[in-house]
């Protein structure tokens, strides 16, 4: 594999660049996936208008953060997966001992981790987010859906934390994806 590789890097305020950068090295417990599907999230959009986001990227960045793809490297301590895997990688894993995790609501941990670069050839998953949040993509599955996981997972956490139930009368408010996703279960 060459290593440069063409990647998208954000610079501040809709100031984004498509350039030649080096392929992410990784560490003995990271995954390198080549990127089949990355999408664009809301949050990417506020990113791009605002330049940055307290938390989640700090410009200069590889941007994006929802992808799906083919592990094409693995570091040498990494268990569960394989060379040409198809798998779907979540944005952030939580620390699972801070105050916050230890009490169930990993979405406050005080050391979320995040990780940016989908609008690349290659994408390094670091290790915590391989251990916690790493998924294969069962062949059934398009690149395409599955790199909706994300969204997804926090409809499915909207729906629990509702009590939603089939049959209930909802009102849909928004024209997110929640708001999209909410239409399913439920009479209107
Ligand atoms: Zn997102
Ligand atoms: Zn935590």
């Amino acid at each position: 594999m060459d290593n440069q590789m063409m990647a998208a890097v954000l610079y501040g305020k809709e100031h984004l660049e498509v350039e030649s950068v080096e392929v992410p090295e990784i560490g003995h417990g990271d995954v390198l996936v080549r990127v089949k599907t990355a999408l664009t999230c809301g949050t990417d959009v506020k990113v791009f208008r605002r330049g940055y986001h307290a938390r989640m990227i700090v410009p200069p960045a590889l941007f994006g953060h929802e992808l799906a793809g083919d592990i094409v490297a693995l570091g040498e301590n990494v268990r569960g997966f394989r060379l040409g895997q198809r798998v779907v990688a979540a944005n952030s894993a939580p620390c699972q001992k801070c105050f916050y995790c230890r009490r169930g609501n990993e979405n406050l941990c005080d050391d979320l981790l995040f990780n940016n670069g989908a609008y690349a050839e290659y994408i390094r998953i670091p290790s915590r987010i391989v251990e916690r949040n790493l998924y294969e993509v069962p062949a059934h599955v398009s690149y395409e859906d599955a790199a909706l996981i994300e969204p997804l997972a926090c409809v499915l956490r909207g729906l629990e934390e509702t009590s939603i139930q089939p049959g209930d009368s909802v009102a849909v408010i928004g024209l997110g994806q929640t708001g999209l996703w909410f239409v399913g279960p439920a009479r209107v």
